[in-house]
């Protein structure tokens, strides 16, 4: 009987323990998670913390009991795994109790960056990546009484974070160090755009401004401002937990690579035979540039995941790769953004009748998008920008394009998209 570890148990490692069952009834599952709740979605976790979500509701596989029956796990919970030791096949906890395996999967995501430089002495600030960093919020709010807050970080956790006080009508700062909101998925314009609209829903924000240092209930600016917040949240964003394979007292040849996140290939397997990774903790191809980057997705983390499990398990699966994207819902607005907006092109714009669409094309190329007021459209521009990368077709079927004119898609941008040979 063949033995799989995994070593955290979030979106990547249940969609890895189910593909595993499903294709080794027999094998013996062993799941390493460092809490004792059930797999847990971070994206719902401003939506608990504001209190417009129950805590089974961030919970999207069910019960800790029934999973653990229904995939015939061994659970080790509030274990955390320290070691991976590929030479002699084994796990080395926290506690230095030592566990073999057979082939493992690190499926440990991702955690907040908290600079050491801006938090000494710092008073109470929140991180929102955690089920515990949401319960530390909402509790604060509820029992604190709190006037005001502000959210350092304008990226897609920041903006919900910031969501969260916005929706108690408690007034909010938000600031960043880049000159817009959402740096890594907005174009300036579109940037801007929705600024404006946040600025006429009174969330203050500030651009361009390092934070120097949290104090209690103080945020000093490196340029001498402060901004006093009974609430101060930190979401400037998160690194790969790699410590379990970086950490390596390796024997020569078994040595795990590691860039940012974990490298893996096509079936999510690392340069060791036997020990593979997925999730927000790897770094899988990103299909645009062809290298590989960590691309911190639900969806990505779900598909890395079941490939892995399939391939633990003896089956042959790949997953070839995928693009940045995202797509945030936050005060009744929706932004979506596909591929890498620093890629160079032409710009073009486009107004529906409640939206707005900015392409990047290079020679006659989608490269990136941006699209403000319409989430509907997203899935069918996704995978026909997928599509063209991974098998170089650019056409839009006739169903696509004919769901895209029934969302109000302007028809020259259909053609501009995915007409070439019409
Ligand atoms: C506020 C917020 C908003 C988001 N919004 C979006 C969105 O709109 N769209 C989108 O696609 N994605 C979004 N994401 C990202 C998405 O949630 C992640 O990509 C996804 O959850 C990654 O799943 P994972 O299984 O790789 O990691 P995680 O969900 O982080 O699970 C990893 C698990 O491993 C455990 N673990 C870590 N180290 C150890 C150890 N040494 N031993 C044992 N256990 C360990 C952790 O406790 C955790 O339970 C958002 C995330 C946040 C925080």
């Amino acid at each position: 009987m063949k033995s799989y570890a995994i070593i955290g148990f979030g979106c990547a490692g249940y969609h890895a323990a189910k593909a595993i069952r499903k294709n080794d009834p027999d094998g013996k599952i062993v799941v390493y998670s460092d809490t004792s709740d059930p797999p847990f979605n971070p994206m719902l976790s401003t939506y608990y913390a504001s209190d417009m979500l129950s805590l089974e509701g961030t919970f999207p596989f069910g019960s800790m009991d029934e999973i653990v029956k229904d995939l015939q796990l061994e659970l080790r919970s509030e274990t955390k795994a320290a070691h991976v030791d590929a030479a002699r096949r084994e796990i080395e906890l926290a506690d230095g109790k030592r566990e073999p395996f057979d082939s493992i999967l690190v499926a440990t995501g991702a955690s907040a960056i908290v600079p050491a430089s801006l938090t000494e002495n710092a008073g109470r600030y929140f991180l929102m990546r955690t089920l515990e960093d949401a319960q530390n919020l909402r509790n604060y709010i509820e029992k604190e009484n709190v006037k005001t807050a502000v959210v350092i970080g304008a990226s897609m956790a920041g903006i919900k974070t910031a969501e969260i006080f916005y929706r108690k009508g408690i007034p909010t700062t938000l600031i960043d160090g880049a000159s817009g909101l959402f740096p890594l998925a907005a174009y300036p314009d579109v940037a801007e755009m929705i600024q404006e609209k946040l600025n006429d829903l009174g969330i203050k924000q500030i651009y361009d401004a390092q934070v120097a240092a949290i104090r209690p209930n103080t945020v000093e600016l490196s340029d001498g401002r402060t901004l006093e917040a009974d609430c101060i949240c930190l979401c400037i964003g998160v690194h790969a937990n790699i410590q379990l394979v970086a950490n390596t007292k390796a024997v020569e040849g078994t040595e795990v690579k590691i860039g940012k996140g974990i490298i893996v290939d096509e079936q999510m397997q690392t340069n060791v035979p036997g020990i593979f990774a997925a999730g927000d903790c790897c770094e899988g191809k990103n299909l645009q540039t062809g290298e590989t980057s960590v691309i911190g997705l639900w969806a990505n983390a779900s598909a890395q995941g079941e490939c892995a499990g399939k391939n633990m398990a003896g089956k042959t699966a790949f997953y070839y790769g995928n693009i940045l994207h995202n797509i945030t819902h936050f005060m009744d607005m929706d932004f979506i953004s596909l591929g890498d907006i620093t890629l160079p092109g032409e710009h073009r714009c486009f107004a529906g009748k409640d939206f707005f669409v900015e392409v990047c094309m290079d020679a006659d190329q989608l490269n990136s998008m941006n699209i403000f007021g319409q989430y509907r459209i997203s899935g069918i521009l996704k995978s026909h920008l997928t599509k063209r990368l991974l098998h170089g077709d650019d056409n839009l079927t006739p169903a696509q394009k004919g769901m895209l004119l029934a969302e109000g898609l302007p028809a020259e941008l259909i053609n501009l998209l995915g007409d070439k040979k019409s």
